[in-house]
């Protein structure tokens, strides 16, 4: 099967498997707490952030107040999300640079996105597609599993594997391939033992066909 005629063929089946996959992250309205949900999901799962924010922005609901938060107090309340002290460092700065530069806007571009403290490449994909329609690839750790094992890329490091799916997949699929290839990654492609005898993936899919 020739590429365009594999990729097709995976957009299509994708779509059948996923059609509402949607950012698991709680978009509520508000941009700057969806910014602190997608910091505090690095190494952590989409549901825990969820739950620990509803309480979280009950004590801070806005930027200045994050950017007045005394950073071990926060530490403590993010705990259970990981990496805490760093992303209790990053919240911090971030919402003082927002506040100080950005007049309390979440910025759109990618260079003022990843000068934000806590905001890496994925996550400021994730923001310009989620909060604004800009077309990114999301390339977490499902993704880039589920894309290696499709041989849509033979790399394991996210900034190349973005360059090859972008090469291959049409820019108007971007971010909801993200999404699909997480629910993916989930319901079926799991990193240990995926389910490939019940994955209508399995004739274009290297892994299922390795020797
Ligand atoms: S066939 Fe198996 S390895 Fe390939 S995409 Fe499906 S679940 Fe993943």
């Amino acid at each position: 099967m020739k590429k365009r005629d594999k990729v097709r063929f995976i957009l299509e089946e994708l779509e059948r498997m996923y059609p509402d996959a949607a950012c698991s992250l709680t978009l509520d309205g508000n941009s700057f707490h969806f910014l602190v949900r997608a910091i505090l999901s690095a190494q952590c799962t989409d549901k825990k952030v969820n739950e620990l924010t509803d309480t979280l922005f009950e004590k801070y609901p806005d930027i200045l107040d994050f950017a007045a938060a005394e950073q071990k107090v926060l530490g403590e309340e993010i705990r259970s999300c990981g990496l805490f002290r760093a992303k209790s460092k990053a919240i911090i700065a971030t919402s003082f640079i927002l506040a100080e530069r950005f007049g309390g806007e979440i910025p759109s571009s990618s260079e003022d996105l990843i000068s934000l403290p806590g905001v890496g490449r994925k996550v400021a994909n994730l923001i310009r597609g989620e909060l604004f329609g800009i077309p990114g690839i999301v390339v977490d750790t499902h993704c880039a599993r589920v894309a290696k094992r499709l041989g849509l890329t033979s790399s394991n490091h996210p900034a190349q594997i973005e360059r090859d799916l972008s090469a291959c997949i049409p820019k108007d699929k971007w971010i909801t391939l993200g999404h699909r290839f997480v629910a993916h990654g989930r319901a079926l492609c799991a990193a240990r033992r995926p389910a490939c005898d019940h994955c209508s993936l399995g004739e274009v899919c290297l892994y299922a066909n390795r020797s």
